[in-house]
């Protein structure tokens, strides 16, 4: 089976996702997180041009294994969540390229399996025919406060407003970008999770796919 979860930064797929896959003891895919390796990847090889980018995807091996994530063998996890990052991954994700890559990838790793895939184009491109597809929203704000608190653990300064201006910055490049733009599957179940706290979206999300 497999179940998709779509929706923008900060609307609780990732977190939701994962609880929804432990609790079905399915697999889970955080297609972010392959992104955000790209990004990581192009950063750390200082890959300015696109072209320099799409010429190394072909050597480049990346891995997930549970939830790390493997760039040529070297375990990146750790290193894929601050700002610099952040911004990479959706300036690659516009790459087509990249996206047919990371696609690829995406389907073998689902393969056989029961899985819960979140992402931004899991439901309308990757797995079309999937079970259940679910799209998360929430207020631009509610998200901005979510990603601060994030930021905060990893002791990172910010403030509320700069990351409001990143967060509609970057859903403004997912959802008009030509590739895969980020949107909603007509199929898609939407749930607003802006007054929701997880435990509730993860009890939503399990009655509908348990009937
Ligand atoms: O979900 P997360 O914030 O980790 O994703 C990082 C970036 O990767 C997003 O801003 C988006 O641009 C890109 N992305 C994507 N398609 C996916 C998952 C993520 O374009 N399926």
């Amino acid at each position: 089976m497999i179940i998709t979860i779509d929706g923008p930064a900060g609307s609780g797929k990732s977190t939701a996702a994962k609880e929804l896959a432990k609790d079905l003891e399915f697999d889970f895919l955080d297609t972010g997180a392959m992104y955000r390796a790209i990004g990581w990847y192009a950063l750390n090889n200082s890959l300015e041009q696109n072209q320099e980018l799409v010429e190394s995807l072909e050597s480049l091996e990346l891995k997930l294994d549970q939830e790390k994530v493997f760039i040529n063998g070297q375990d990146v996890t750790g290193q894929l969540r601050n700002s610099a990052v952040t911004e990479k991954a959706s300036l690659v994700a516009i790459i087509p390229q990249v996206r047919e890559c990371l696609v690829k990838l995406q389907r073998e790793f689902a393969s056989g399996k029961n899985i819960v895939s979140e992402g931004r184009d899991q439901g309308t491109v990757v797995f079309p025919d999937a079970d259940f597809k679910f799209y998360l929203t929430a207020s631009v704000k509610k998200r901005a406060e979510r990603r601060l608190k994030e930021l905060s653990q990893d002791e990172e300064e910010c403030c509320l407003e700069e990351i409001e201006k990143q967060i509609r910055e970057r859903d403004n490049r997912d959802s008009t970008r030509d590739s895969s733009p980020l949107r909603i599957a007509d199929d898609a179940i939407q749930i607003d999770t802006s007054e929701m706290v997880i435990s509730d979206v993860v009890d939503k999300l399990k009655n509908i796919v348990r009937g």
